[in-house]
């Protein structure tokens, strides 16, 4: 007797938005970097062993001793009242008057990104870039269908909006991923206008901000006049405490925010009610200011090791910023070589970057790539770059 094969029939197919975004090529990159040996400028990541543990495991133990019931409940999608509380005032601290009830805590800023886009973006839509942008970021809008529309600078951002009438600009204002630039004041009151004339959204998307390692600080684009009702402002404590704590915040007019509260209970209901309070009773326990300060002063030595070595390493005509912050040094390579192909060759010499084509929406500069110059000591940072002076010889 013989039994008849069934053939199951096929499964429905991805929708076509999971199709087209493909996996982040950092991350595949990030990947083949992973031997020990390597020493990497490619990821993104903040130095594990600057981590305040012990402050942290403190936060968490307090909470679980004194309030495990709440620690371990669902709590509001908004985030706990405390914490909305301590990140406005240090919101506030900074310059731009802040209450609590104007944000909400996301899931990282990565989640923000998410949730913006839920809210405001239809297929179709226009969202505005600063080209090159931050990958993850393009990821997001792609997924949320937008038309994205890259800027190579501010000085054409208001042709750009009356032409194609977006729905928001994106900018990361301090230390960008991935250039390390720095948006001046002057181009930050420029956006607010543009804003306020043409009607649209600004996204300010600032991670990396309280990473000064020198110069004077600008005011947000959310403090210019013009912005102040249409400006959007990310952050995040992943480059500041830890970015496995997925902590960060959303501050954004009324109406949007109540969007994008809806828009996350259906992401997540809420971030995680634990972590939420112990970030919490980290600020209220220790000092949050002082540990940036050892953070920026270990990063700024970092920085300072990777710009002295650059001249030595790089070949004649080779072009690079000089970020006053942040974690990422951006480099043109001479000759019109296309640093993707060049990574191939230079991963043998045990040393990585991240080619900078993918992080351009307009037509890359296949020339560039970003160096992280903060996940690394002085000494090895060194290293690297001898390898890769050698591999690019
Ligand atoms: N925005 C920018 C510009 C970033 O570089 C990053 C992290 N690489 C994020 C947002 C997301 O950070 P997080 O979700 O950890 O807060």
């Amino acid at each position: 007797m013989t039994i008849p094969v069934r053939v199951p029939a096929p499964v429905p197919p991805l929708a076509p938005r999971a199709v087209s975004v493909g996996a982040s090529p950092v991350r595949e990159i990030l990947a083949l970097t992973a031997r020990p040996e390597v020493i990497s400028f490619a990821g993104g990541l903040p130095a594990p062993e600057l981590f305040d543990m012990s402050g942290v495991a403190a936060a968490y133990r307090a909470v679980l001793d004194e309030r495990p019931g709440t620690a371990l409940q669902y709590s509001t999608t908004e985030g706990d009242p405390g914490l909305r509380a301590a990140i406005a005032d240090r919101i506030s601290a900074r310059g731009l008057p802040t209450a609590a009830d104007a944000l909400m805590v996301t899931s990282g800023s990565q989640q923000g990104l998410s949730l913006l886009a839920d809210v405001l973006v239809e297929a179709g839509d226009v969202v505005v870039v600063e080209d090159p942008c931050y990958l993850a970021a393009l990821q997001v809008f792609a997924f949320a269908g937008a038309r994205v529309v890259a800027v190579r600078d501010v000085g054409e951002l208001e042709d750009v909006v009356r032409a194609e009438r977006p729905k928001f600009f994106y900018t990361v204002p301090n230390f960008r991923n991935p250039t390390g630039r720095t948006m001046p004041g002057q181009e930050r009151a420029r956006v607010a206008e543009v804003a306020a004339r043409c009607g649209m959204w600004v996204v300010e998307d600032d991670p990396y901000g309280e990473l000064r390692y020198e110069g004077e600080a600008v005011p947000w684009i959310s403090s210019y006049p013009g912005a102040e009702d249409r400006t959007v402002l990310i952050g995040s404590f992943s480059k500041v405490m830890a970015p496995g704590l997925r902590i960060g915040w959303l501050r954004a007019p009324a109406e949007l925010l109540r969007a994008c509260v809806i828009a996350k209970q259906a992401a997540d209901l809420h971030t995680s009610t634990i972590t939420q309070l112990a970030a919490a009773r980290y600020l209220a326990d220790s000092d949050l200011d002082a540990h940036v300060a050892t953070v920026r002063e270990a990063y700024g030595q970092r920085r300072d090791a990777m710009l002295a070595g650059l001249p030595e390493a790089l070949p004649d005509g080779s072009q690079w910023t000089r970020p006053e912050g942040g974690m990422f040094v951006w480099v043109r390579l001479p000759g019109g070589v296309d640093a993707t192909e060049l990574l191939r060759k230079v991963i043998t010499y045990d040393v990585a970057y991240v080619p900078g084509a993918p992080f351009y929406a307009g037509a890359p500069d296949l020339t560039t790539l970003r160096l992280c110059f903060v996940s690394e000591t002085p000494e090895v940072i060194r290293e690297g770059l001898a390898r890769l002076g050698n591999a690019l010889r």
